[in-house]
This record gives C-alpha cells, structure tokens and sequence, in this order.
C-alpha cells in the first residue's frame, strides 16, 4: 500500500475522433463513444474509491484539440490536489463521483460543439505524486504526430510516468513503444463491447498491484518508425540530422525543417551535372 502522502494520479485520455466514433456508429457497432465514456468514468470513479490519495483527470482526445473533461473549466486546480473534495451527501451517494460524471457528461457536448477551454493545473508541492496516463484508443495513429509523440514518451520514461494504452481498433506502433518504454501494458482488447471489464481488470491496479496480477502477456512491440513523407512504417531510412525527421528516401531538403543538405557528390556526378548544365 502506498504511503499517506503519496498522491496516485491516474489521467485517462479517451479518443474522441468523431470520424471514427461515427463509423462506429453508422456500423451499429456495440461499443458507442457515450458507452466508451461511461466505461472511462466507472475506471475513474474505482480508481477514487480505491484510496482516498488517489486523483482523476479525464482528457478527451480531439482532432484539433485536447480537452480536460475532468477537471473542467468549472473547477480549480485545487479541486484535482485538494483535501476537501471527498465528501458525503443525503442521498448516501457519492457526491463527487456524481459531480464527475455530470462534468464529464457536459464537457463532451460542449467539446462537440467546438468551444475551446483552457485549464492550467498544478500540483501540490509538498506531495510525492505517483502518476499513470491510460490513453483508451480508437483512430489510427498519425504519423505527422510522431516527432511529437516521441518526446512525450521520453518526457514520461524521465518523469516515471507509466502509459498505458487500451486499444480498440487497428494496433498502434506509437503506443506499443511508450507502453514499453514506460513499463505500462499495452492491450488490444479482443472484443470491444467488453470495454469495462478489461479497464476494471487490467488498468485499474496500479504498478505494485500488477505484480501479483496474472495480466495479458506483453505484445511484440514494433520498433519500426513511420516516414515523414509516406507514412510507410520503415526499418532503415534517411534522418535529418537537425530535426530527426525520418524519410524512406532521400531529398536534398528536408521537407520538416527545411534544412538544405549541403551533400559532396562522387566527382563523376558532378562532372555529369556541369556538362548537363552546358547542354541547357
Ligand atoms: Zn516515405
Ligand atoms: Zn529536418
């Protein structure tokens, strides 16, 4: 059991792509993003009860934009550190658990609709904060995004911060590695409308719980990095050595950066070019 003053944050980024989710929809697919969110919020709801250190913040993950969900605009960053947010009511429920669910429930319609929000929050510091990200995906991965995923994978791996990734749809090489890079589990769940259950059982204990877990077996992860100009995932390829872009073949200029590569071609070549260069 983790000590008092140790806070255990657990961030659940839910992906809300709604090109996916309306094909989901349109499919007459089981899993929907309204049944997706309140399998999110019945995680995070477990994860408060288990311990009364434990904190929630529910991202949701758009295509233009990021969103917290939990806390929203309506709450102080207090409210995700603070000491007095626990607290009965009348009715015997959990009055927090409610006030997350509505906020969460009102965020999403506001977050479809296109209002941007931001929210800056911080930590107490005089508290040890022990912190895990879940990213709950649907869309494919975009590999414009991969420079920037990277480092947040790196940032995470410095800060001890696990990832874990639950996946509904096609696997992701991205998430594979920061899972593995970060200690997290990586898990393709077999069958989407059992959404709950696998976020209850895999991703609900936290690092020191899972240890006595016989959890799914760690995935083959696919090291193999996409290309800045196909997409194509590659093993061996061309990297700017200013921006670490990686190309599947070579350009004398860096499409990322635009850094000009000043390349000595074999004299033959460049005897080549002047006499093509006479021609003209
Ligand atoms: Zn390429
Ligand atoms: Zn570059």
């Amino acid at each position: 059991m983790s000590g008092d003053d140790e806070l255990n944050l657990l961030v659940i980024v839910v992906d809300t792509n709604p090109i996916w989710w309306g094909k989901q929809a349109l499919g007459g697919s089981e899993l929907t993003l309204s049944k997706c969110l309140d399998a999110a919020m019945v995680l995070g709801n477990s994860h408060l009860f288990m311990n009364r250190n434990n904190k929630l913040a529910v991202i949701a993950s758009h295509i233009q934009e990021s969103r917290f969900l939990y806390p929203g605009k309506h709450w102080a960053p207090a409210d995700i550190f603070g000491e007095s947010n626990i607290s009965g009511s009348k009715d015997g429920k959990y009055e927090l658990l409610t006030t997350i669910n509505e906020t969460i429930a009102e965020e999403i319609k506001d977050l479809m609709t296109n209002n941007i929000h931001r929210m800056t929050k911080e930590g107490k510091a005089s508290q040890e904060i022990k912190s895990r990200i879940l990213v709950i995906k649907a869309a494919e991965d975009s590999a414009l995004q991969y420079m920037n995923f990277m480092n947040v994978i790196f940032a995470a791996q410095k800060q001890n911060i696990l990832i874990d990734a639950c996946v509904l749809d096609s696997d992701s090489g991205l998430l594979q590695q920061a899972c593995d890079i970060t200690g997290g589990i990586y898990l393709k769940i077999p069958h989407m409308p059992s959404l709950l259950q696998y976020l209850l059982w895999v991703y609900l204990p936290d690092q020191e719980q899972r240890s006595q877990l016989i959890l799914p077996p760690p995935v083959h992860v696919d090291y193999r990095a996409a290309c800045f100009c196909h997409r194509n995932l590659i093993e061996i390829g061309y990297v700017c050595s200013v921006c670490l872009s990686i190309f599947c073949s070579f350009s004398p200029i860096c499409t990322t950066c635009e850094t000009a590569f000043k390349i000595s071609l074999p004299a033959v070549m460049k005897a080549k070019k002047k006499k093509l260069k006479l021609a003209v």
